[in-house]
């Protein structure tokens, strides 16, 4: 069983704990072969707007330097990678590309949260039918900027729904659609199986949801979306997720499919 994950959180975005290395630490353990930093994106907010769910720009260099340094000193024991998890503000769109194409950054994955740097909508609230349809437009055209290499949580939308209902189905088939015509992963999204207070709704992985998947034929890539270095340890939660995607025949890549090949061959 080959462990991979490339969605894990850093200090930075000032809801999670560990040191930097702390995670390293507990990946190699773990027995994993891969893991990628992907913390929540900084912004250049030009209205003094201040996010309290994400790295402040102010430590970006810091991000990348500490992540370099991991890179270097484990080399060997684990592969590490450097990447973001970021939005699709199309405003911001221009800086993100930026810094990919800088060659600092190896990946980019797509956690649609919100559709403004605003925030004026969660996506994990328990939208109503227009939300619902907003958060499909907006993720799928984020999805085909080309920028991202992965769908995070692509369920976040129903997360707090009650039911799967007939818009749900059309919405999970739009994004599944998406992401295969892409060849974008969908992200089983590990965080979901621990309780959460405001988890209230149908949650994820949604079985539902993965169902569909298999009958059309998208990829998935299991992210932990550790925030604390603890998820690491828990070994029996990944091979389980690795299990479940294959009994229902999910093809379930180990890496990302757009990672930097430079840093990839020099890792
Ligand atoms: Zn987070
Ligand atoms: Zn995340």
């Amino acid at each position: 069983m080959k462990r991979t994950n490339f969605h894990s959180h850093t200090t930075r975005c000032l809801h999670a704990s560990g040191s930097d290395e702390a995670y390293v630490l507990a990946a190699i353990k773990g027995g994993y072969s891969e893991l990628g930093f992907s913390d929540h994106s900084p912004w250049p907010y030009e209205d003094g707007f201040v996010s309290g769910i994400r790295m402040p720009l102010s430590q970006y260099q810091d991000y990348l330097d500490s992540a370099h340094a991991l890179q270097a000193k484990y080399r060997g024991q684990i592969n590490l990678r450097v990447g973001l998890e970021a939005e699709y503000y199309p405003q911001h769109h221009g800086w993100l590309t930026e810094q990919k194409d800088s060659g600092a950054l190896d990946y980019v994955i797509l956690g649609s949260h919100f559709d403004a740097p605003e925030e004026p909508l969660y996506f994990g609230g328990n939208l109503n039918r227009q939300g619902l349809y907003r958060y499909a437009k907006h993720t799928i055209r984020g999805m085909e900027t080309g920028l991202f290499c992965a769908l995070a949580h692509p369920e976040l939308f129903m997360v707090s729904l009650n039911s799967f209902d007939a818009d749900c189905e059309h919405i999970s088939r739009d994004l599944i659609q998406a992401a295969k015509a892409l060849n974008m992963p969908l992200e089983y999204n590990l965080s979901g199986l621990y309780p959460m207070s405001w988890r209230t709704g149908l949650g994820y992985p949604l079985p539902q949801f993965w169902q569909m998947v298999a009958e059309d034929g998208a990829a998935a890539i299991i992210g932990l979306d550790a925030h604390n270095p603890e998820r690491y340890a828990d070994t029996q939660v990944y091979d389980k997720a690795a299990k479940d995607l294959a009994d229902l025949g999910i093809k379930r890549l180990e890496s990302l499919p757009c990672l930097n090949q430079k840093q990839a061959e020099t890792a």
